[in-house]
């Protein structure tokens, strides 16, 4: 009898809290901008996320986007937010070198310095609109860009559970109109993580992107319970794809040049290197590069492609180095690393390679008010990726530091 009482009690209180759930009838209108990191275009067919797939169908599906160069996580956000290349933007890779020293994604000082973020991101723009921003992770978020910050934000912390920073978006938009934001982000990692450890083709990769779509769910079933689903404007991006690796196709530049001797520095990554020579050491490096380098191109800055609109930045390194896709940029002694990790083993998976590769192409997904429904659109930015000759006619030349 008792027992019975108390289930009838948490019986009575769980469906009064539905009920509590108060309606929002005076939302303006709202951006949910989402990116799932590393969310491959090919992920929705392939591993087939229900919430993810009804949005599309229901809302508007681009066939893929085309990611900047290189397609690299912080560049692509920024470039998502402010519609500027890395070049014009100066987030120009995950590790940057300026100011005499470097940035990186877990230097927390220096990515919440403003000197490094130029250009506008939305949120800024949003908030000198007079509206607020509210963010659950995205790169740039943590600092005042042009003196101002989101009304609402988070310092980045990989482990903050998925279903919190749902949550939190949802309690934001509980807020009273005045101090409601209008546009907010969300960030998950997962699937980006998955990717890498285990490969774009693993059944890990699968349950990481169904994970994920749990947690879409908890965030559509929240918007509708405060009857805004479909009102709210949802945009799920992703900033890049996945390729399959393994690291023992390894290319090892201190087998062509003399790292030590020659540079003021390397910053690497696996798919990009950036070499900073010292004096008169440039034309040795690059030569000896081009000669000897297989699957990978190095380029002296000057001649770094067009296409890639990766020139323009004084961050840009002297000589840039990107692998092919699959292949791996490194020295004897990150490798060594790896084989004592155990980490040679097996597939991997990764990106930073050409923008263009059918690997690297990322997500975009909208539903809502402001966006038509059964639309499927031609890849973003094709178009402007073949047509635009000169691209600091369409964006604005921003000054560089
Ligand atoms: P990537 O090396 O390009 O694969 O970067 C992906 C990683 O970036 C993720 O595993 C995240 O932990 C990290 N990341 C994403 N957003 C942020 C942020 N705002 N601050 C620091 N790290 C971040
Ligand atoms: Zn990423
Ligand atoms: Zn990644």
């Amino acid at each position: 009898m008792r027992r019975f009482n108390i289930t009838l009690i948490l019986c009575l209180m769980a469906s009064f809290s539905v009920f509590a759930q108060k309606p929002i009838k005076d939302l303006k209108p709202t951006v949910i901008l989402i990116s799932l990191d590393g969310f491959r275009y090919d992920y929705l067919e392939k591993f087939k996320p229900k919430v993810l797939n009804e949005l599309a169908k229901k809302g508007v599906r681009a066939k893929w986007m085309i990611p900047s160069f290189p397609t690299k996580t912080f560049p692509n956000h920024y470039t998502i937010a402010t519609g500027l290349y890395p070049e014009n933007h100066g987030i120009i890779e995950n590790n940057i070198y300026d100011f005499g020293v470097v940035f990186g994604l877990d230097k927390r000082p220096e990515v919440q310095n403003s000197r490094w973020w130029l250009g506008e991101p939305i949120w800024v723009t949003a908030e000198k609109q007079n509206q607020r921003a509210a963010s659950y992770f995205f790169p740039g978020t943590e600092t005042a860009i042009q003196g101002i910050r989101p009304t609402y934000w988070k310092e980045y912390n990989g482990k903050s559970p998925n279903d919190l920073r749902v949550d939190t978006v949802l309690s934001w938009l509980d807020l009273p109109v005045e101090k409601r934001p209008t546009i907010l982000t969300l960030y998950f990692s997962d699937i980006d993580d998955a990717g890498h450890e285990f490969s774009p083709d693993a059944e890990e990769t699968r349950y990481a992107v169904l994970e994920v779509d749990d947690n879409l769910k908890r965030l559509v079933d929240g918007l509708k319970r405060r009857k805004i689903f479909g009102k709210a404007n949802l945009i799920i991006v992703s900033d890049h794809g996945m390729a399959a690796v393994n690291r023992n196709n390894s290319i090892f530049l201190d087998d062509i040049f003399d790292i030590e001797k020659a540079t003021e520095r390397v910053l690497w990554t696996g798919e990009i290197v950036q070499i900073f020579p010292k004096v008169n050491q440039e034309t040795k490096i690059i030569t000896a590069l081009k000669s000897q380098i297989k699957h990978a191109t190095c380029w002296s800055k000057s001649e770094i492609p067009e296409r890639y609109h990766y020139r323009s930045s004084p961050r840009i390194a002297p000589i840039i180095c990107s692998a092919d896709e699959g292949w791996v940029l490194t020295n004897h002694k990150r490798f060594d690393e790896w084989r004592e990790r155990d980490e040679l083993r097996g597939l991997r998976g990764s990106h930073g390679y050409d923008n263009t590769l059918e690997s690297m192409r990322a997500t975009f997904i909208a539903h809502g008010s402001s966006f038509k429904s059964n639309f499927v659109s031609e890849p973003l930015c094709k178009l402007l990726e073949t047509k635009t000759a000169n691209p600091s006619r369409r964006f604005p030349n921003i000054p560089s530091s």
